[in-house]
C-alpha cells in the first residue's frame, strides 16, 4: 500500500471553509503558529453607528522573532527593527528630525573576551583559507568552527559567567561613557544630562563560539534629545576617545570556587563613523559604515537565533529536556554549565536555568535608550491605525482612525495549526505574501 503524503493538503484545500481559513491565515502573514481567538470585535463611529462587527474565530500572529520558529513573524520583526534603527540614524520620523544626521554618530561593536582557543576559519585577502590552531583548514560549514579546540582546557564556567553578566557590563559601560563625555565637557558626571544626551540602540549577536557580541548605533544629542543640537565640544572624535576609555570598564564576580573573576570586553573593538551614503552606494569605506548598510545588518541579526543549535528555541525545563536536544558538543557543554551554575545558591539571583536555551545570556535581543527613536509599540500602533484606516476606506466611511471606537473582546482558544498540512499551506501563503511586489512599499507606507 502506498501512502499519499499530499492527501491531507488536498483535503484542506477542498474543505468547504478553505477560503475563510485562507484569509485568516493570510491576515497573519502566514504565521507558523497563530494564536486562535474566539469572541467579538466591532468598529463603532463616534455617533454610535456600528460600522463593522466580527464574531467567531480570528487568528493573530505568534510574534516570534526567530526565523526557525516562524518565518512570517521573524520577517515582520526584522522589518520593524530595521525601521526603528534607521529612524534613529536618518531621522525623518515624528520623534526624530533629519537634523540628527549632523550629530556625532558611530557604530560600535563590543566583543566577548577569549575563554580558550576555538576552531576558526579565517581567509586571506586572496581567498586562501588560513590553517586553524588545530592545523586543519576548515570548511565554512564545518560544525567544529567556533567550538573549543581543547574542551578540557576551555573555561566554560568563565564564559557562562561572562555571558550572564554581559547586560550588566553594558550598563556599566554606558555609565562610564557618560562620565567620560562629561569630563571632556568639563562638567561633573552627574550633570551630564543637563548638557547633553547619549542615545543608542544595541543588538546582541551570537558568535559561533556561543558568546554574544553587542553592536550599537550611538548618537549624541542635546539634553532634549534628537531635536536638540549636542554641545559644540562633543565631536565624533571626542565620542571615539570616550568610547575607548569606557570600553575598559570591568565588573567583579565570584567563581564557584570563591576566586574573583574580572569581567570585561574582548580586545577586538570596532568603532565606525556612520555616513549618510545613499542606499545604492552601500560599499563601506575603511572605518565607516553607511546608514543603510547598518540598518540592514541589524535586520539580519534580528532573526538569527543562537547559531548552530536550532533545537533550543524555547526554555529548557529539565535535565531530561537537555539530554534530548540536538546540539553540538560545544553548545551542549555551555548549556550544561549554565544548568549546573543555575543550581548553585550563590547564583540564584541570576535565574540562570531560565536562560539555559539562550546560553546564559539574560538580556533582550534589542535594547535602546529612551530617546533613540521610536518604539516597537509605536510602530505596531501605527500599523494598527493604518489597518483601521484601510478598513474604514473599504467600508466607505470617511472617518479618522483615531475617532472610531474599537471593541475587542477575544479569548485564546488554541495555539498553532491543527496539523502539518495546515502548517505547510500557511508557510506557502506567507512565502507568497512576502514576495508580492506591493509588500515592501506597503510596509514602508506604515511610517
Ligand atoms: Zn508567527
Ligand atoms: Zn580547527
Amino acid at each position: 500500500m502506498t501512502v499519499d503524503v499530499d492527501q491531507p493538503i488536498r483535503d484542506r484545500i477542498t474543505a468547504l471553509d478553505f477560503q475563510r481559513w485562507r484569509s485568516k491565515v493570510y491576515a497573519t502573514g502566514g504565521c507558523a503558529k497563530p494564536v486562535k481567538l474566539a469572541g467579538y470585535g466591532a468598529l463603532i463611529a463616534p455617533d454610535g453607528t456600528l460600522l463593522q462587527e466580527r464574531a467567531g474565530q480570528i487568528y493573530t500572529p505568534c510574534g516570534n522573532r526567530r526565523e526557525t520558529v516562524c518565518p512570517a513573524c521573524s520577517h515582520r520583526y526584522a522589518a520593524d527593527a530595521f525601521h526603528l534603527l534607521r529612524a534613529g540614524l536618518s531621522g525623518g520620523h515624528k520623534q526624530v528630525p533629519t537634523t540628527v544626521t549632523g550629530h556625532p554618530r558611530v557604530f560600535l561593536t563590543l566583543t566577548a573576551p577569549s575563554f580558550g582557543p576555538v576552531h576558526s576559519r579565517r581567509v586571506t585577502r586572496t581567498g586562501r583559507v588560513i590553517p586553524c590552531g588545530c592545523r586543519e583548514r576548515h570548511h565554512a560549514d564545518d560544525p567544529r568552527v567556533g567550538a573549543a579546540i581543547d574542551p578540557e582546557g576551555y573555561d566554560y564556567v568563565g564564559a557562562v559567567l561572562w555571558q550572564a553578566h554581559a547586560g550588566k557590563l553594558w550598563h556599566r559601560f554606558v555609565i562610564a561613557l557618560r562620565r567620560a563625555l562629561a569630563v571632556r565637557l568639563g562638567v561633573p558626571g552627574r550633570l551630564f544630562g543637563h548638557v547633553a544626551r547619549l542615545s543608542y540602540a544595541k543588538v546582541a549577536e551570537y558568535q559561533r563560539r556561543g558568546l554574544v557580541h553587542f553592536h550599537a548605533a550611538i548618537r549624541l544629542d542635546g539634553p532634549d534629545g534628537p531635536t536638540d543640537q549636542p554641545p559644540a565640544g562633543l565631536t565624533s572624535e571626542v565620542l571615539r576617545e570616550a568610547l575607548l576609555e569606557a570600553a575598559g570598564t570591568t565588573l567583579g564576580v565570584c567563581r564557584p570556587d570563591g576566586t574573583e573573576m574580572e569581567i570585561g570586553w574582548g580586545v577586538q573593538l570596532d568603532i565606525r563613523d556612520i555616513t549618510t551614503t545613499a542606499a545604492e552606494q552601500i560599499q563601506d569605506a575603511d572605518g565607516e559604515i553607511s546608514e543603510a548598510r547598518l540598518a540592514g545588518y541589524i535586520a539580519k541579526y534580528a532573526t538569527k537565533g543562537t547559531g548552530k543549535m536550532e533545537a533550543a528555541d524555547r526554555p529548557i525545563r529539565s535535565e531530561y529536556d537537555l539530554a534530548h536536544l540536538e546540539l553540538t558538543p560545544h553548545h551542549r557543554k555551555i548549556i550544561e554549565t549554565v544548568w549546573e551554575l543555575g543550581g548553585l545558591p550563590e547564583y540564584a539571583g541570576l535565574n540562570l536555568r531560565k536562560w539555559a536555551h539562550m546560553l546564559g545570556f539574560r538580556g533582550h535581543f534589542l535594547t535602546k535608550s529612551q530617546r533613540y527613536s521610536t518604539t516597537f509599540r509605536a510602530i505596531r500602533a501605527e500599523q494598527h491605525r493604518f489597518q483601521i484606516g484601510h478598513t474604514l476606506t473599504e467600508l466607505g466611511a470617511d472617518l479618522d482612525p483615531d475617532q472610531v471606537i474599537v471593541v475587542n473582546d477575544w479569548n485564546v482558544v488554541s495555539i498553532g495549526h491543527r496539523n502539518h498540512a495546515e502548517y505547510e499551506l500557511a508557510h506557502a501563503i506567507g512565502e507568497r505574501a512576502r514576495h508580492l511586489p506591493g509588500e515592501k512599499t506597503r510596509r514602508e507606507g506604515h511610517q
